[in-house]
């Protein structure tokens, strides 16, 4: 999971509404995401179950108001990297509130009793730092990074705004309208922006992933700064956040900081999550859109279970192995072989409830969805039948475990990873014990998951039509 944050966009105006889902969106509009980590393919079979990651020691806290902080000493570069995890997502929008959470990452910017509208940002901007926030369907994330004698201005800012937040009428429309704007931009006005919505909208019935982050322009016109002032006093408080830290410190020192400015803030009332467990699907959905764009295109979400459960970790192998790379089945199948689709690939967006698995495809002209999909059926029904090779489940162990190096290189994605190990997956410790559930995944493993998950049955399928108003066969 990453966010690179162009110095020419106002950082406040970006956020994630899940980085899977984004990842996803930019697939299916042709932008094919490279990975960085070609060159680790290239070690020898079974290279990675040799590597034993450096552990991480952590340091963690918890205040008697309920604030948890974890800290992570790397003195390799002068910086820190400071995230503010607040356990709430799209997941906790009630019906007719759909966007909330993200919408309320925007007011967070907008000032405090202490501070004007920009000015959190303009300090860090000041010191030579950087910040933004995201939001995703479990977690609404705060981060800054800042030269390491800036901690202090970096714990304050947020202590202040999480303590003395201050929402005016006109900040709260203003934000709105930005947010209206965000989701016409990213979403409404883009090729294929709206199918993972829909798809989501028919592949979960009674769990609120039915619904995206972004929300609809519905629920965020019939937002009331009452609403949002309500949502405020019941997540953002200091029993349902996370402070991580990772960079150039001594953690005695920074825990002193931790509770120099979070240890007065009171604590909010206990939380009371009552989010509905989704039934099994019985038998498969299939969804028709005709809209503008230029070729069709198919896009198949099987339900998976949680990120962090066992069968997490042989389904994010499975996803190597069908869309990994351009040797990838998948790709190889319908892209190279048949000549059927300009792109095809698989991800699982893997999240604190169950979520989905997704297999899609853009084809070319003069390719029906129903072919594509007899041919992603042969690819998933191949691996429910035959075990993977050793050497192709070795290269895609390869791959998570380049992941898991390049991940550990910058403070962001490293404290990106134990904020999720500790608020998502609820154990900082994973971040030292995870890469070893990935390499005790077996061929019966990935044969065993595709059975159980990869099933006509399990699955919602959205096929788009193109309207005839596109140029035909430009392929974005
Ligand atoms: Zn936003």
């Amino acid at each position: 999971m990453s966010l690179v944050v162009s110095s020419e966009m106002p950082p406040v105006f970006w956020s994630s509404p899940s980085p899977a889902w984004q990842r996803l969106i930019s697939r299916m509009i042709g932008l094919r995401l490279r990975t960085l980590l070609l060159a680790l393919l290239a070690l020898p079979p079974l290279a990675a179950a040799r590597v034993r990651l450096p552990h991480v020691h952590i340091d963690r806290m918890t205040l008697p108001n309920g604030l948890c902080a974890l800290l992570v000493e790397r003195h390799e570069a002068p910086v820190v990297n400071v995230e503010v995890w607040y356990h709430v997502g799209s997941k906790d929008e009630k019906a007719g509130q759909t966007g909330f959470a993200h919408l309320f990452e925007h007011l967070m910017f907008d000032g405090t009793t202490n501070l004007g509208p920009d000015e959190f940002s303009n300090y860090i901007v000041k010191s030579g730092g950087m910040d933004n926030a995201y939001t995703t369907e479990d977690a609404t994330v705060f981060w800054e990074t800042v030269p390491s004698a800036d901690l202090p201005v970096a714990l304050w800012l947020e202590a202040d705004r999480m303590r003395n937040l201050s929402i005016s009428e006109r900040s709260f429309k203003n934000e709105r309208e930005v947010v209206k704007e965000e989701r016409r931009q990213r979403f409404d006005n883009q090729p294929y922006g709206n199918v993972v919505e829909v798809l989501y909208q028919h592949a979960f019935t009674v769990h609120p992933y039915h619904h995206v982050p972004i929300g609809s322009m519905e629920d965020l016109d019939r937002a009331s700064l009452a609403e949002v002032r309500s949502f405020h006093d019941t997540y953002y408080v200091p029993n349902n956040a996370t402070v991580v830290m990772v960079g150039d410190f001594t953690s005695a020192a920074a825990q002193a900081m931790v509770l120099q400015y979070f240890a007065a803030i009171p604590r909010g009332a206990p939380l009371r999550r009552d989010i509905p467990a989704e039934p099994p699907q019985k038998a498969p959905r299939t969804v028709k859109l005709t809209q503008n764009v230029a070729l069709p295109a198919v896009i198949e979400g099987f339900h998976m279970p949680a990120d962090g459960t066992p069968d997490a970790y042989p389904l994010r192998l499975a996803s190597k192995i069908l869309s990994e790379g351009e040797s990838s089945r998948i790709y190889r199948r319908l892209v190279y072989e048949k000549q059927m689709a300009l792109d095809a690939e698989s991800e699982g967006n893997f999240t604190e409830d169950p979520n989905l698995f997704f297999v899609f495809a853009v084809l070319n002209n003069g390719y029906t969805p129903a072919q594509a999909e007899a041919e992603m059926e042969s690819v998933l029904d191949d691996l429910r039948r035959h075990p993977v090779p050793d050497a192709e489940l070795d290269k895609a162990k390869n791959e998570i475990l380049g992941e898991f190096i390049v991940d550990r290189q910058g403070v962001q994605a490293r404290a990106d990873e134990l904020g999720s190990d500790a608020v998502i997956l609820k154990d900082p410790d994973l971040v030292n014990s995870e890469l070893e559930r990935f390499l005790a995944v077996t061929p019966a493993d990935i044969e065993r998951v595709a059975r159980q998950y990869f099933v006509p049955d399990n699955m919602t399928r959205l096929e788009v039509y193109p309207d005839g108003k596109s140029r035909q066969g430009s392929g974005q």
